[in-house]
């Protein structure tokens, strides 16, 4: 059945901090707490190293994860997942591995790029001593790293509070009316993270909890608003789906 929304939009919006971003604190905890009870806990990142985030993060951009967990499988099969391992592939075996993850000459460069700055910068350890906004700095200045990246990688292997604003977010606070979806990055991530505060558990659930209802929900067509947990207080849901006395 067709379903008549119409507030998402779908621009990934600068990425400057120039714009102030508005949340209705209330709002934004509501949707956790609620996200929360409908899924349980996510138990994100899938990942059994530190590292491994930070190439899934690299290998996650533009395509789904099960394609991520299939290249990091094939590049497993012919190296030990560290960062001199993968520099010591050319470029080519690099990419002939990774080619589940699509985009995979581009991936190949990029994470090569990654690794030769996890390298120079002294590894986990190293990184690890480094300031969260320097380090954020220092991430966002290699190639191919962008906020969002970047920010995966802060929270999920760095253990640092940062909130990871992802197309989904700005889908689902959009149709809730808490953003027009062409904000900066920066406007709302300040946002988000001025009221959930330093809490890294919660900041990772949070965004892993937003994917989650993302996929199984608020899909970007024909989103699933009749059952969706949110629908009571979702101006887009409503007007797709009104609440009748039986809801
Ligand atoms: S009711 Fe739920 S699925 Fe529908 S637009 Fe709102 S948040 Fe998304």
């Amino acid at each position: 059945m067709g379903c008549g929304i119409s507030r998402s939009r779908s621009g990934r919006g600068g990425l400057g901090s120039g714009d102030e971003v508005r949340l209705d604190p209330n709002r934004v905890r509501s949707v956790y707490s609620n996200l929360l009870a409908a899924y349980g806990r996510q138990g994100w990142w899938p990942a059994d190293t530190s590292f491994e985030v930070m190439v899934g993060a690299v290998l996650t951009q533009n395509t789904a994860w099960t394609n991520v967990e299939r290249a990091l499988g094939r590049l497993a099969e012919r190296i030990d997942l560290s960062a001199e391992s993968i520099l010591s592939l050319d470029v080519e075996a690099l990419a002939d591995a990774l080619r589940p993850a699509g985009y995979f000459n581009l991936k190949a460069q990029r994470l090569r790029d990654f690794c030769s700055f996890y390298v120079a910068s002294g590894g986990l350890d190293a990184l690890s001593r480094i300031e969260t906004d320097r380090l954020r700095d220092q991430l966002l200045a290699v190639k191919g790293i962008g906020p969002e990246t970047a920010d995966d990688m802060l929270l999920y292997a760095f253990d640092r509070p940062v909130f990871v604003v992802d197309a989904y977010t700005r889908r689902l606070f959009s149709r809730l009316g808490q953003l027009s979806g062409d904000e900066g990055y920066e406007g709302i991530r300040a946002a988000f993270e001025a009221v959930l505060g330093p809490d890294v558990a919660m900041l990772k659930e949070y965004h892993a909890l937003l994917v989650r209802h993302a996929k199984e929900a608020c899909r970007s067509r024909h989103p699933r608003c009749s059952t969706c947990s949110l629908r009571s207080d979702c101006p887009a849901g409503l007007d797709a789906f009104p609440l009748t006395q039986g809801d």
